[in-house]
C-alpha cells in the first residue's frame, strides 16, 4: 500500500455538456488534480458519499435533478466544498439568497484557467488542500521505501516506521513511549534516547533531500509531531 501524505485531490465535475466537462477535466488534470465527471444530477449524492471528492464543480441546470437540489442533498451529509456553475450572472444573487451552502459561484462562459484558479482558491480557503510548497512525502509500506519530493530517502527500517507513524496524522503529537510501542512490538527495553537518536537521523536524511525545512518537530517535554511548514 502506498501512503501518500499529500495525495492529489479529486475534483468531481457535474456538467451535462460533455465537451465542457471534458475540457474542465483536462485543465484540472494538467494542474495535478484527479477528476471524475457526472453528466446528470440524480446519481451525484450517491457518488459523493461513496467517493468523497475534495471539491465539486456543480452546474445549475442539469437533467434529472437540478444543481440546487443536488447541493441541498450533499449538504445534508457533507461539507465538501462546492462551486456552483451557472449560465446566468443574475442567477447568482438568487442562489446566494437561498443560502444553499455553496462555497463559490462561477458564471458561464468562463475560461478553464479561471475555474482552475477558483478551485485552488476554494481548496486553500476551506483547508482541504495543503499549500503547494509542502514537501511531498510518500511511503511504500510493502517495500519500506520512502521518498520526499520524489527523491528516495534511504531510511533504516526503524526510521521508516517512525516516519510512517508520524505522517499518518499530521499535527498529532506522539510521545516517545507511543513511538516506541509502535516500533518495538516485542516490548524490549529501550530508553527515550533511542527514539531521539532515530529521529535525529531521520531528520538528517530528510534534510539531505529537502534542506532548510522542518518536517518533524520536537514538542518540548512531550514528544514529536509531523507538520510540514507552510
Ligand atoms: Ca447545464
Amino acid at each position: 500500500m502506498t501512503n501518500n501524505a499529500t495525495s492529489s485531490s479529486t475534483i468531481l465535475i457535474v456538467e451535462d455538456e460533455e465537451k465542457l466537462a471534458l475540457l474542465l477535466s483536462d485543465y484540472l488534470q494538467n494542474s495535478g488534480f484527479q477528476t471524475h465527471c457526472i453528466h446528470e444530477g440524480v446519481s451525484v449524492a450517491t457518488w459523493v458519499k461513496a467517493n468523497k471528492p475534495s471539491l465539486i464543480l456543480l452546474d445549475l441546470m442539469l437533467p434529472g435533478k437540478d444543481g440546487m437540489d443536488v447541493c441541498k442533498d450533499i449538504r445534508a451529509f457533507s461539507n465538501t466544498p462546492i462551486i456552483m456553475v451557472t449560465a446566468r450572472v443574475e442567477e447568482i444573487d438568487r442562489l446566494l439568497g437561498l443560502e444553499l451552502g455553496a462555497d463559490d459561484y462561477i458564471c458561464k462562459p468562463f475560461s478553464p484557467r479561471e475555474v482552475v484558479a477558483r478551485v485552488k482558491a476554494v481548496l486553500r480557503r476551506t483547508g482541504a488542500t495543503p499549500s503547494s510548497t509542502d514537501p511531498m512525502i510518500t511511503l511504500d509500506e510493502a517495500r519500506y521505501q520512502a521518498t520526499a519530493n520524489n527523491q528516495p530517502l534511504n531510511l533504516t527500517a526503524v526510521e521508516f516506521q517512525l516516519l510512517n507513524i508520524l505522517v499518518t496524522d499530521p499535527g498529532r503529537i506522539y510521545s516517545r513511549e507511543q513511538l516506541m510501542d509502535h516500533i518495538y512490538n516485542d516490548h524490549r527495553i529501550v530508553n527515550d534516547r533511542t527514539i531521539d537518536s532515530h529521529i535525529k537521523k531521520l531528520r538528517k536524511r530528510i534534510g539531505e533531500v529537502i534542506p532548510n525545512t522542518t518536517i518533524i518537530h520536537s514538542v518540548y517535554g512531550v514528544g514529536y509531531k509531523y507538520e510540514p511548514e507552510i
